[in-house]
């Protein structure tokens, strides 16, 4: 075959951008798109990064020749070989206008350090974990409910997941239905972990803003649990500013004391996205 003509185009296609040094450069293993809003993809975890299941990394993507990072909740668990995110298409969104594009092969940065505040670490002992989520806020909970050592601490673990649509379901689904049949958290799990998704904006069985469903008692009714009680119940909450807000509101009500990594307490709360 022969050598394409030496253009000024072909030079540039031929020099990938300077990767910034002091960064992982990891290689995408897998992407699955969910709806034209929300993917999820694996890539692999350099051999040196540790994390505790909950924390989130700087995740980024040169674009042109700069690179660009958000905060990224790690979806996996802090034993898995590779890890995972679970991530929004912002349309015009400066990373995820192009992160919505990766296939395997790709190459995504990520900063050394993890950070972030749900942790089991800043939580005071407790038999009953709440996990309250909307939209991409899952992802946390989805490294901390394939973590075994959620599952020594406490004796039930309830995931509520609100969302829009049903479609946006679809990857809460797929956690449960995947420790459903794993080899080693199946039994492990067994049935402490209960799945509670709602959604906003069609009919489905449980309909509802998470805060109402709380307020009126249908959430605790429905899964047949006593109210929010400070002596055995803990919470994590990933959302919105506005759900954060009301959750820690209605959180507070019953009892329970706000923590942190610094002072362990009865919930901890982290926002899922800036805005
Ligand atoms: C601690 C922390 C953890 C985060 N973890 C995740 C995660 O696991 N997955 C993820 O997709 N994003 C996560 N985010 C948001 C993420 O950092 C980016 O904002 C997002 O990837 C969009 O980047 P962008 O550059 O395309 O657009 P941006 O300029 O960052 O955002 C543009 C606008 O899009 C909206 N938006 C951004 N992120 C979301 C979202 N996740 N859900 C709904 N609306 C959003 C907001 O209105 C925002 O103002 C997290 C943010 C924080 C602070």
């Amino acid at each position: 075959m022969n050598a394409p003509a030496k253009t000024d185009d072909f030079v540039a296609a031929q020099a990938p951008a300077k990767i910034p040094d002091g960064v992982y450069a990891e290689t995408v293993l897998a992407v699955e798109h969910y709806t034209d809003r929300l993917f999820r993809f694996r890539m692999t975890r350099p051999a040196g990064f540790r994390f505790r299941s909950g924390e989130f990394a700087m995740i980024g993507l040169m674009v042109g020749d700069k690179p660009v990072y958000r905060a990224y909740s790690i979806a996996s668990p802090a034993w898995d070989e590779e890890l995972e995110f679970f991530s929004i298409k912002v349309p015009d969104g400066p990373l995820t206008s192009h992160l919505q594009a990766i296939k395997p092969g790709d190459t995504v940065l990520m900063r050394k350090k993890p950070t972030g505040t749900l942790v089991l670490d800043a939580l005071t002992p407790g038999k009953r974990l709440y996990m309250f989520s909307t939209g991409t806020g899952i992802a946390p909970f989805a490294s901390l409910i394939r973590d075994p050592e959620t599952y020594e601490k406490f004796d039930e673990v309830i995931l509520t997941h609100t969302c829009r649509d049903v479609a946006e379901l679809k990857y809460g689904f797929d956690l449960i239905e995947e420790i459903r049949n794993h080899e080693f958290l199946a039994e492990l799990v067994g049935d402490k972990l209960k799945h509670y998704p709602t959604v906003t904006r069609e009919e489905f069985s449980h309909k509802g803003r998470i805060t109402d469903l709380m307020a009126n008692g249908k959430l605790f009714a429905d899964l047949g649990v006593p109210a929010l009680d400070p002596a055995v119940d803990r919470g994590m909450i990933c959302g919105s500013t506005a759900m954060l807000k009301d959750t820690k509101d209605l959180l507070e009500k019953a009892g329970l004391v706000e923590g942190s990594n610094n002072k362990p307490g009865e919930f901890v709360i982290e926002r899922a996205f800036v805005g």
